[in-house]
């Protein structure tokens, strides 16, 4: 089938509630893509952040086969040792809590703020989001982010959320009342833009939430899983969240969401009070496993440090020649480059070349290259990058 056929049954039958590009993908190995008409992609923003480990990981895709020869559901009225095992290793990696799964980023803050809700004293159940937020597109997710974009056409929304300025504490205490419960935050917002929240700002979230008896939930559903040389980006901070969201990259491509609390909270979560019907069944749960292998085995946290500072290193340097970049950010392999012009051109002309990019919030470029990418590819994309950087000044 060709790619305007393919496009065609799209058209016809599904639902055009994203703008797509004029491409049918049709293989992927690693940090790059094919698609139908054999054009090779170098992929530096592979599958919006899940594909953390690249297109189709050797160990991901041993896991699903050999596991999906087994086992693929179960219902989870059911034991099944590759979920035990998979919440061992978040818990383990992380801050010693235990672990929901689901399927989804979305469904990870929902179960964060029913659990936020049902574990907090009768009355209290406010929870303080950030502006240019980002939380998924639940009703109850795009209510928790703090973009109006997303709300605009959907309300009534469910009551309880109250915005305030990113990086801003006296914000957030000004804000705090008698029904507060929470406060979640990405410690670095992704579809926001690239923003890192700065360390004493964090601390301070940490102690209001202790002192005043409220959850802090980090939303790692972007920065998790390596992404940002830590598997944690809160790790960075030297603080720990009483609740963690998670999807994206955790199953190396399979759907899978998770939230992670501290042992106190997440007895609150009984049965009969929040479920998943999907949620962490076997298949997903073993690929996550093994994502969890090679991450350790291929020394990757290591390898997005290391790579994540030559990058901005070099973004740094291309942002300093042209005067419509204004800044090049970002931590690990999470990397921003924010423009004075809109970036959507930028992002196509990258495209036409071989390079996949992103481009959020209009003028921010956005790399997330897989945690596996090799300083060879990373050349190479920057390089097509700086080439189509350099026709748009000229
Ligand atoms: C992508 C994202 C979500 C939503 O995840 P979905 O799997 O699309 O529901 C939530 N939070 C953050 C920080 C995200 O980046």
């Amino acid at each position: 089938m060709t790619t305007q056929e393919t496009i065609e049954i799209f058209e016809k039958f599904v639902i055009g509630n994203y703008t797509r590009s004029p491409v049918v993908l049709v293989r992927g190995e690693g940090s790059y893509v094919w698609d139908a008409d054999g054009k090779k992609y170098l992929d530096l923003f592979p599958g919006w952040g899940v594909n953390g480990l690249g297109h189709c990981h050797p160990k991901v895709v041993a896991a699903i086969r050999e596991q999906a020869a087994k086992l693929i559901h179960i219902a989870n009225n059911f034991y099944s040792l590759p979920q035990g095992k998979l919440a061992e290793l978040i818990s383990k990696n992380s801050f010693g809590g235990k672990c929901f799964f689901c399927n989804s980023g979305a469904e990870s803050v929902e179960a964060a703020i029913k659990l936020a809700r049902i574990a907090s004293a009768p009355g209290k159940f406010k929870i303080i989001t950030m502006e240019n937020s980002f939380h998924g597109r639940t009703l109850a997710a795009i209510t928790a982010t703090g973009q109006a974009k997303y709300h605009k056409g959907f309300e009534p929304l469910p009551a309880g959320f109250t915005y305030v300025p990113f990086n801003d504490l006296a914000a957030v205490s000004a804000a705090v009342d008698d029904e507060t419960c929470a406060i979640m935050l990405e410690v670095i917002q992704g579809e926001g833009g690239i923003n890192i929240a700065k360390r004493d700002y964090l601390q301070g979230l940490r102690d209001l939430c202790s002192s005043g008896g409220l959850f802090l939930i980090v939303d790692e559903v972007q920065t998790g899983m390596g992404r940002t040389g830590e598997y944690f980006a809160y790790k960075h901070f030297g603080v720990e969240p009483d609740i963690m969201t998670l999807a994206k990259a955790l199953g190396g491509g399979m759907a899978i969401g998770a939230i992670v609390a501290k042992p106190e909270i997440a007895e609150r979560l009984v049965p009969g009070s929040h479920a998943s019907t999907f949620g962490g069944n076997p298949l997903a749960a073993a690929a996550a496993c093994a994502v969890f292998s090679a991450i350790e085995e291929e020394s990757l946290l290591e390898n997005a440090r290391h790579l994540g500072e030559y990058a901005l290193t070099r973004l740094k340097e291309t942002a300093a020649k042209y005067e419509f970049v204004k800044e090049a950010r970002g931590v690990g392999l999470m990397l921003g480059m924010e423009l004075a012009i809109p970036g959507e051109k930028i992002v196509k002309q990258c495209m036409e070349r071989g390079l996949l990019i992103n481009c959020t919030q209009e003028r921010i470029l956005r790399l997330m290259p897989p945690i596996t990418v090799k300083k060879e590819e990373l050349d190479q994309g920057l390089e097509i990058l700086e080439g189509v950087l350099k026709e748009v000044k000229e």
